[in-house]
This record gives structure tokens, sequence and C-alpha cells, in this order.
């Protein structure tokens, strides 16, 4: 007798309107790439908790390395007593990120709480105030989150003020008349107008953008990030909070970059839905702050510790760098299928399996077309695929399917969408 209108009510009833709710489904059991709810219906997920789900729902090595440690231990507080799978997470996080330097990791909860320490870093160790990121970017919804998140609404409406001596600078994104050269001078604006580049003591940047709508910038814009922080003695942070894990085809997305960040932030699938984040960066800048400057109660859970592990071990096992790129191929190839029966698809795009497509009324690149993103979204979960939109604009619609997933459940996916598109356009 559960339903889900019913526990929608109790849910609308005890829960503030500011925690929104995508769909009106109550999830009770899960398992790989595919959810049922309360009342028996089953979904195929595309929608992955958001990105934290590349090796899909209740994975069963995970699942037993978290009831293994379970029977050990499973909390002590890090910095009160240690433990052995943090520090082998650590180092193993440490080997697999880009860079010809001495590097050092440590683990908090959230990405929010990841970015947040990595900012703190980088004033330490540059004795710096200000920070740059990025119009479109998001990083997460405590203060200083909020404040490095370039959009309003939702995110930051009626919450102010911000943290002082954040910028923002234009994110590269050609389809919406940014190219990479204003991008850039954007950030020289900055140093013109509102502050001086030995004032910066970081530059933020997503890989590929989630939020705010699956744009990824080039290699080449990141080399000139690198050499523009490289000049005025700035960090480059990458925050790889939705791009990493094995999402883009790569266990980082900034290892396709050719140059690498100063510090890089983790967290959604690097531990498969347990939480847990990273701030992965160069010793010289980690060691700034002074003991008890870092950390966190729950930092680095040891069950969190000990799912990201089986998550490192799941990625070689089932070779799930080589699944991201396929994944990935055959969404582009899928997605440019439905593009060809259906004009409001502009773009298909996509870096390894961070795959979205992009509406537009009448297919105009000036008509962001974010009411068919909505129906098309609703429409898909009602025929049993859940999907996510996201954007600037609203008007994207983003795949995070489990890199697990089987290529027979994947193209059942596309084709519920397709004919989704079809019953909405
Ligand atoms: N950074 C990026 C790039 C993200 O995508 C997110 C979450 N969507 C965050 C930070 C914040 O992560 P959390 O919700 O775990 O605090």
């Amino acid at each position: 007798h559960l339903n889900n209108a019913a526990l929608m009510a109790r849910r609308r009833a005890a829960m503030p309107t500011g925690l929104g709710q995508t769909y009106d489904i109550v999830a009770d059991r899960a398992e790989n790439a595919e959810v049922w709810d309360v009342e028996g219906k089953r979904y195929i997920d595309f929608a992955g908790g958001i990105a934290v789900l590349n090796t899909g729902h209740r994975h069963p090595k995970i699942v037993e390395a978290v009831k293994a440690q379970l029977d050990k231990v499973h909390h002590t507080c890090f910095q009160v007593l240690a433990y052995e799978p943090y520090i082998d997470l650590a180092e193993r996080l440490i080997a697999k990120a880009p860079g010809d330097f001495q590097k050092k990791a440590f683990f908090l909860t959230t990405g929010a709480e990841a970015v947040e320490n990595a900012v703190k870093i980088a004033r330490a160790a540059t004795k710096r105030s200000a920070i740059i990121a990025f119009g479109g970017g998001f990083h997460g919804r405590t203060l200083l989150g909020m404040g490095l998140t370039g959009k309003v609404a939702p995110y930051k409406a009626g919450f102010g003020p911000f943290p002082a001596e954040i910028y923002h600078a234009k994110y590269p994104n050609a389809l919406h008349g940014v190219s990479e050269a204003d991008a850039l001078a954007s950030i020289e604006s900055l140093f013109k107008y509102d502050v001086e580049a030995e004032r910066v003591a970081a530059i933020i940047i997503e890989p590929v953008q989630g939020e705010g709508g699956f744009y990824a910038i080039t290699p080449s814009f990141a080399q000139a990030l690198r050499a523009l922080c490289d000049r005025h003695g700035i960090v480059f942070i990458a925050d790889e909070v939705q791009t990493g894990a094995g999402r883009t085809g790569t266990w980082l997305a900034c290892e396709q970059w050719g140059v690498a960040p100063d510090m890089i932030t983790m967290a959604k699938s690097m531990a498969g839905g347990f939480p847990i984040s990273a701030v992965i960066g160069k010793a010289s800048l980690m060691d700034a702050p002074g003991p008890g400057g870092l950390g966190g109660t729950y930092a680095g859970s040891p069950l969190a510790c000990a799912a990201a592990l089986a998550v490192l071990d799941v990625f070689e096992e089932e070779n799930l760098l080589e699944r991201s790129k396929s994944i990935g191929a055959r969404l582009v190839a899928g997605l440019k299928k439905m593009a060809g029966a259906h004009k409001e698809i502009v773009d298909v795009r996509g870096l390894g399996a961070m795959v979205a497509i992009e509406l537009f009324k009448d297919g105009d690149v000036h008509k962001p077309d974010a009411d068919l993103t909505k129906r098309l979204c609703a429409e898909a979960a009602r025929r049993g695929l859940i999907l996510l939109s996201c954007g600037s604009y609203a008007n994207v619609v983003r795949v995070l399917v489990p890199l697990t997933a089987s290529d027979a459940l994947i193209d059942e996916g596309l084709a519920i969408m397709a004919d989704a598109f079809k019953a909405v356009a």
C-alpha cells in the first residue's frame, strides 16, 4: 500500500520548498542502472544520482567492501586515530593524478567541502585572497560554494551576502557566443578593472561544466589558463566533482589537457554513492595550512574509503575507462539520430560518457527551450526513463548512465527517450 503520491504528500509537508524534487517518484530498490519505485514500477536510470553512480547502484564488489569495513572499524575520526583504507586511498588517487610533481591528498565528505578546502589551501599557500571562477559554473551550496557558483537562480537567490573577493570570468561556450579568446580576455578585464593578478590566489574551473550545461573546455584553453596561472603565481584548481572518476573517458578529465592543474577536487562517483570527497594537489601547496586547519569529524569515513578503494578496483577489473568511451560514442550516435528527426535538438555533445543534448525552439540558438526540456524529462519518466536536465538556460538534457550498464539497457533508454521526444515535440 505504499504509493508515490501519499509519500510525496508527507514529503512536501515535512520538507522545505528549497529542497527541490525533480520527480514525484519514491525509490524502493535499485540495481546497476535500474531503479524500482515503491509501486513496483521499473525505471532505467540515466541520472546516476547526479553523476555519483559510474559503477552503478549497489555494485556487489562495493557493497561487499563496505560490509567488510563495517565489521572492522566504522568511525574513529581520522585525525584522532588513523586507519589504513584512508592512507591506501590517498596513495592510489595521488598515483592517478596528472603532474610531474610530489602530491598529497586528503578527504572531506561533500563536493562543496572539497572546493572550500582547495580554496583554503590556495589562500594559505599564496597568502593572497582573491579567487576567479567562471560564469555558469557550479561549485556547491555552502556559502563559499555559492559565492564561486556562477548562476543566481536558484542557487544564490536570497542567500547573500557572499564571501568577498570572488570574481567571475566568462566560460568559453561557442554555442552561446563566447569564444576562448573572449573568455581569456574576460580574465584580463578582471585584472584591469577589479583585482590585480598579484592578489589572486586561485582560478577554479570545471573541465566540463556539469550543472552549467555539459560544456567542455579544450586542452588548448586549459593550457592557456595554465600559462596565465604560471605567469602570475596563481593556483590552478580543477573542480572534477562531476567530471572525475571516469565519466569523461579518463579517470580525470584534466588528464586530457596536456597540462596539470595544481589542485583537483573530486567527490560523487569516486566512492560509488558513499559520501566522500577529495582534494589532491601539489605537496608544496597542500602543506601550507597548519595542523588542525584541515579535516572534519566524518571526513574520509572508513566506510566511504573502503567503497572508494572498491571503485578503483572495479574500474580496473571491468575496464570502465574504455567502457566510458564506448558508452559515450553509443550515446552520441543514438542522440545524433534523434537530432536528425527533431530540429529542436541543435547540439549533441559529449566528452567520454558525459553526454548531453541542447534544445532550442524552432532550432534557433537564440531561443533556448526550457519548457520542452521539462516536458521531455517528465514524459521520459512516465515511460520509465530517469533523465536530468541542466544548463544556464535549463535547456540541456544530460546523460549520466552508469558505466556498468549494458548496451542493451542503454539502447532501451535511448528508445524511450526517442519515443518521449516524439510525444512532446
Ligand atoms: N562541484 C561540482 C562541479 C559539482 O557538480 C557539484 C555537485 N553537483 C559540487 C561541486 C558540489 O558537490 P556536493 O553537492 O557534493 O556538495
